[in-house]
């Protein structure tokens, strides 16, 4: 998979995508991830690529005409019309289930905005989407597209060591993940859970199974409505309702 990042900083973004786990998908071809700079389709002698809003108001907005210039270029290095997801805080919030959607596509171009934004007309003419990272404002897109990029990465193939590592992770199916230790076997007083090193593969997994469910009705709920339930773990649920009651 192609990812292309539209922002007015480039740099910011590489030396996140060099280090790491996403670094090295990078470097042994399992992402594409190319970062453009918007500056360099400014068409004026200062490299303006920002202008104060008509109707008066705080603050710079980024004009059309770098963005759009950018926009094609990429797509004309491409060969075609990827689609546009503009990170905004006025998009839907990401979900792991819209991350697991994007990863599907070939080619993805994610838009920064900075200062107060991006004038609308553009944000019409290309963007197919708008992603929020959450309820709150930042100074600009590039940490938002970051975490997208990430997020969508880490389910390609040969990015993580196998799919298990993040189909057992929380919010992959609704769920929770439950607690992990590592060695010692005990710290401050605290003991890993005996059947964590009792070796018992089978019962290891029910325990997990218990701790997800247990996890995810303790803290998010809301989740529970869309987790794949079986029999068994409708019964753990039933017990979680009937000692929250007791209290
Ligand atoms: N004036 C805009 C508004 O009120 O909707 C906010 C602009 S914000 C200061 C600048 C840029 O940061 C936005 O164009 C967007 O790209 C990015 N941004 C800020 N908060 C974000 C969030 N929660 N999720 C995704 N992008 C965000």
């Amino acid at each position: 998979m192609r990812i292309d990042i539209m922002t007015l900083f480039p740099e910011m973004c590489e030396t996140v995508l060099d280090e790491s786990i996403i670094g090295r998908a990078r470097e042994n071809g399992f992402v594409d991830i190319r970062c453009t700079n918007i500056r360099d389709f400014a068409n004026n002698k200062h490299n303006r690529v920002d202008d104060a809003p008509y109707g008066g108001g705080m603050g710079m907005l980024m004009q059309t005409q770098p963005v759009f210039d950018c926009y094609e270029h990429i797509c004309a290095q491409i060969g075609k019309r990827p689609k546009v997801i503009y990170m905004s805080p006025q998009g839907k919030v990401l979900t792991q289930n819209k991350v697991k959607e994007l990863a599907r596509e070939d080619n993805l171009i994610i838009l920064c905005g900075h200062y107060e934004g991006i004038d609308e007309r553009v944000i019409e003419e290309i963007v197919d989407e708008e992603i929020s990272i959450g309820d709150y404002v930042l100074t600009g897109g590039e940490l938002p597209a970051l975490v997208l990029a990430d997020s969508i990465s880490r389910m390609l193939p040969g990015v993580l060591a196998n799919d298990e590592a993040f189909e057992q992770e929380s919010h992959y199916s609704s769920l929770l993940e439950y607690p992990q230790y590592t060695r010692p076997p005990e710290w401050h007083g605290k003991k890993v859970p005996d059947v964590l090193l009792s070796g018992h593969h089978k019962n290891i997994e029910l325990w997990r199974r218990e701790q997800s469910i247990r996890r995810t009705f303790e803290r998010r709920r809301d989740m529970l409505d869309n987790a794949e339930l079986s029999k068994s773990d409708r019964k753990i649920l039933d017990s979680l309702e009937k000692e929250t009651k007791k209290y």
